[in-house]
């Protein structure tokens, strides 16, 4: 490490001593401690908000974005200075964002200067929250198939039609969305990639209830919404290039996020001695032991790999086909991750209200539940199975 690096890091963990409230050093529990931002952002402490204007005002949010951008302007080698000091520290995230994770780099490629100026600032500082609107009711895995419509018509588009899986729509600001700009036939070619401001006329968020009462999901009208020209990123045909490039950096961002909770949760070695005992300093059965190794050996080849994609991404390299092996490794490792958490905690694990349950056993059963979305949000394993067959390892059709 050069001494300019040293330096850097040396005055970064005084910064992080001095400006991270102790409460924003503890460990995050449930979705109340996740900061989204956005016009309708809450704030569940006084100390989150701060964390987040304190870390935004150094551009610490987006730390390799440009400083006229928003960001910190951080090499490659000083954004992971910034994230080790913070693991160190124990610092929690001041901001999840779609922004900052997908809108944010996908501007930074394709935009243009007076989208990167308009739209990165309000992302980096948490002012604006994004959604993504990609799935409709026909075309999901087959993303290609997207109907909805923007016409041009003058200075504006109008863009009719639905999307559907919306997730969060309704408490954020705008959607980057996948159009048709082009005739039905011309499928891959005939997309348009457009940042719609869902406070326009004509936009309808409809959140979906699920089972279990309330939802993240919404499906999403479009009644000839009017979206100025200049909210279109790319050229009209280019969508389908962007939207996929939008993608590699989803996939790495689930990926990265699910990593980051094998670091905060109780390891699974300290769970199995809590629920199962030990014998002689050791757990009883020796094939749960065998099981466990090979999940936290598994975890660490996963951390590795996520750790050099994020590199590629904060160095400004395009990931590729490769980050759907990356995504199908991470889920796949996480279900199986949860699925042996609960199967650990017994009959404990089995709680989803009431006495009888602590607080964290209620969301072993929770989470595991949301883990079995993980094998179809952001693409099915399916769909990534074949795109590593067909463009990783170039097997026929
Ligand atoms: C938690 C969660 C959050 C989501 N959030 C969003 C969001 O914010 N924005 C958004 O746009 N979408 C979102 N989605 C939607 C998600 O992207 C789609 O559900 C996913 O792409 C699959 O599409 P589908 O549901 O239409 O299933 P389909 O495409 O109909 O697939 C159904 C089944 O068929 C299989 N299949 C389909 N085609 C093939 C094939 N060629 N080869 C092999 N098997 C195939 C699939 O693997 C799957 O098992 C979210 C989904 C989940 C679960």
């Amino acid at each position: 490490m050069s001494s300019s690096d040293e330096n850097f890091r040396e005055s970064l963990r005084c910064w992080l001593e001095e400006n991270c409230p102790p409460s924003m050093r503890t460990p995050m529990g449930g979705e109340e401690d996740e900061v989204w931002g956005g016009s309708r952002g809450v704030f569940a402490s006084p100390d989150q908000r701060l964390w987040l204007e304190r870390m935004a005002s150094r551009g610490f949010t987006a730390p390799t974005w440009p400083v006229e951008y928003g960001g910190a302007g951080l090499t490659p080698a000083q954004a992971s200075i910034l994230e080790e000091e913070l693991r160190q520290l124990s610092c929690r995230p001041p901001l999840h964002s779609l922004g900052l994770w997908m809108l944010g780099p996908v501007l930074l490629r394709f935009g243009d200067e007076v989208q990167k100026r308009r739209h990165l600032p309000p992302i980096a500082r948490g002012a604006v929250r994004w959604c993504q609107g990609y799935s409709e009711p026909e075309a999901g895995s087959d993303l290609a198939g997207v109907r909805t419509r923007a016409v041009l018509d003058g200075e504006h588009y109008v863009v009719s039609g639905q999307k559907l899986w919306t997730s969060h729509a309704a408490v954020s600001d705008g959607m980057f969305c996948l159009v048709r700009t082009g005739a039905d036939s011309a499928r891959h070619e005939g997309l348009g990639f457009l940042l719609v401001d869902l406070a326009s006329p004509g936009v309808d968020v409809r959140p979906i209830r699920l089972i279990s009462g309330e939802s993240p999901f919404c499906e999403t009208f479009f009644d000839d919404v009017r979206v100025p020209v200049e909210n279109l990123v790319g050229q009209p045909g280019q969508g389908w290039k962007i939207a996929m490039s939008l993608l590699e950096y989803e996939r790495a961002w689930i990926s990265r996020l699910g990593d980051a909770d094998f670091v905060r949760e109780e390891p699974l070695e300290v769970l199995a001695r809590r629920y199962l005992g030990e014998d002689r300093g050791q757990l009883r059965d020796a094939v749960l032991r065998d099981r466990i190794a090979q999940v936290d050996m598994d975890r660490l080849c996963n951390a590795s790999a996520v750790r050099h994609a994020v590199e590629a991404m904060e160095a400004g390299r395009g990931l590729g086909p490769e980050s759907s092996a990356l995504k199908l490794q991470a889920m796949e490792l996480r279900q199986r991750w949860r699925e042996l958490k609960v199967e650990l905690a017994g009959f404990q694990g089995l709680g989803w209200e009431g006495p009888g349950f602590s607080p964290a056993e209620l969301r072993l059963t929770r989470d595991w539940l949301r883990s079995r979305a993980n094998s179809i949000e952001g693409g099915t394993s399916e769909i990534h199975l074949n795109i590593i067959a067909k463009r990783v390892l170039g097997l026929p059709d």
